[in-house]
């Protein structure tokens, strides 16, 4: 049997897979159609139905009505099923690392970190069931106290970039889980066969301790699920992981029904090497950060602010390191650069390297696409200006812009704010005191900043997310699991006056 079909089959996979799961084991097929192709060969790995407004107008429905029964169950019991989760991802780790290969083009390391990282998550799931804490707070009447309390928020809406197509989903919908919310899942079109073998492995372990509609999931290749999403109020919270563009319109449409949304958008992400930087660390930290997962990573490194000191040796060294890198089937062991996830993400490399181009920019290495089947580009390193139109703007690919060298930290890291987005940054230095001034308030503006290690990749325990077009929210781990709940305060009197705050005065008139 194809090493594929087997695949597939051992993860509930068929060549024509229905669209919308109830979270109970159940399916409907959905209207009409669409492929899910794999990037690295530009074939079509298998269909999906299509899900579309009644499908996921009942399912918004259903998820309404499970969580009550789920809200109800004590935290540290939802802590249980999440761990089963972890159990099951454990064992189907390769399998399923292997299917996120195939469809959206990681290499397979990449693959199976991205199951280790939901594994990481759930972990960390487990422990938070037990530990949702409030705080007490002294009351400023007698014999009053006050409280903190966390509450479930309701039903959450997680809709995902192609990217991250397991973890993102995972950050979400085991915190929401053990928070008590229950999760309706749209995943990025490109990857919906990934979200099938994600509900195949969740739907039995929610049986088996007698759950149903914790995580349902509805597939289309229409937008338009999305925005139904954003604009439905049922859903007590709405989580959107992709572009800064639909970002900003699925933050308008939630706003206006006076929902929450957390945003996690595009990144503009820059490394700064300062003149007493150990190169042998800051060189394979811009590497990895700049070709990783092709350079489609919200963490991508696309901008480097060299110091004068050493900016000739950098360039002089990445040049010869872009020169040895192998793209191509991201499933060989000795490939270091897979696919573009599609011909749309191709042609915005070739519109990112003409932008540089017509602005002035050298490319120093690559530039160009490579002959098909498959979205392969040429890992691309351009000297750029910061100012540019086309670096100011994320372009989901392999391009590194080198910026002209600077002499003073201040000045590289007033430029590595100077763009729309906000999400990772980091500086590769000995110098202590200029180390804690990218730290400090004046340094990154960024959600993320790191000193001496690169902008890609973070460890689920710290919280993730970005500053301005970045879009503000935070994900995974420390105490990111609020926007998950809702937040009362609580004041009880236990006396037998009735004082008022700010001391005033009230008493029932005479009669
Ligand atoms: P995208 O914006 O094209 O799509 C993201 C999701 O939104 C998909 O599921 C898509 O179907 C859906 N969508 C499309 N139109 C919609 C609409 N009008 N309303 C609601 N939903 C809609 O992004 P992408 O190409 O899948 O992913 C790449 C982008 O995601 C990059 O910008 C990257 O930086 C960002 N990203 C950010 C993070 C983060 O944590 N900050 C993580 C991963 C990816």
């Amino acid at each position: 049997m194809d090493a594929a079909v087997s695949l597939f089959n051992r993860l509930g996979i068929a060549e024509a897979n229905a669209a919308v799961a109830r979270g109970d084991g159940s399916w409907t097929r959905g209207h009409g159609g669409f492929a899910s192709i794999n990037p690295a060969l530009g074939q079509p790995l298998a269909t999906v139905g299509r899900a579309d407004r009644d499908d996921l107008d009942e399912l918004i429905g259903r998820a309404r009505q499970a969580f009550p029964t789920w809200r109800d169950r004590p935290a540290p019991q939802r802590g249980l099923l999440v761990r089963d989760i972890a159990e099951a991802l454990r064992e189907h780790k390769d399998e399923l690392g292997t299917l996120i290969c195939l469809e959206v083009g990681k290499l397979k390391a990449e693959g199976n970190a991205e199951v280790q990282e939901m594994i990481d998550i759930a972990d960390f799931a487990v422990g938070l069931s037990r530990q949702f804490h409030g705080l007490t707070l002294p009351s400023e009447r007698p014999q009053h106290r006050m409280e903190e309390r966390w509450h479930p928020r309701g039903v959450v809406g997680v809709i995902t970039a192609f990217n991250f197509p397991a973890a993102v989903w995972a950050w979400n919908a085991f915190i929401a889980a053990v928070c008590g919310d229950v999760v309706v899942w749209k995943p990025s079109p490109h990857a919906p066969l990934t979200a099938i073998a994600i509900q195949n492995l969740v739907d039995p372990i929610c049986v088996a301790h007698g759950v149903t509609g914790l995580f349902s999931l509805a597939i289309s290749d229409d937008p338009a699920r999305g925005a139904q999403l954003a604009a439905d109020p049922r859903l007590d919270l709405l989580s959107f992981t992709g572009s800064s563009r639909v970002g900003g319109q699925v933050a308008a449409t939630v706003a206006a029904h006076y929902g929450h949304c957390l945003l996690e958008c595009s990144g503009n992400n820059a490394v700064i090497v300062d003149a007493s930087a150990d190169l042998e660390l800051a060189l394979p930290a811009i590497l990895f950060g700049a070709i990783g997962t092709a350079g489609q990573r919200c963490t991508s490194t696309r901008r480097l602010f060299l110091h004068r000191a050493c900016h000739d040796e950098v360039v002089a060294r990445l040049t010869a390191a872009y020169a040895h890198l192998r793209v191509g089937d991201p499933l060989q062991p000795d490939t270091l650069v897979g696919p573009l996830i599609d011909e749309a993400a191709r042609g915005a490399f070739v519109a990112a390297v003409a932008g540089a181009r017509n602005a002035g920019g050298r490319v120093l290495h690559g530039g160009r696409t490579l002959p098909g089947p498959g979205c392969f580009v040429e890992p691309t390193l351009i000297a750029a200006e910061n100012r540019w139109p086309v670096v100011q703007r994320e372009t989901f690919a392999p391009i590194l812009y080198v910026m002209p060298p600077f002499e003073d930290l201040a000045d590289a890291i007033r430029d590595q704010n100077d763009v729309p987005q906000g999400l990772s940054s980091a500086l590769f230095t000995r110098d202590l005191r200029h180390a804690e001034l990218f730290l400090a308030a004046a340094g990154s503006d960024c959600g993320i900043a790191n000193v001496n290690l690169g902008t890609s990749g973070a460890e689920i325990g710290g919280a993730f997310g970005g500053e301005k077009a970045t879009g503000g929210g935070r994900e995974a781990g420390s105490d990111a699991w609020k926007a998950y709940m809702r937040r009362q305060t609580c004041t009880v009197n236990w006396g037998d006056t009735l004082p008022l705050a700010q001391n005033l005065h009230f008493d029932l008139p005479p009669h």
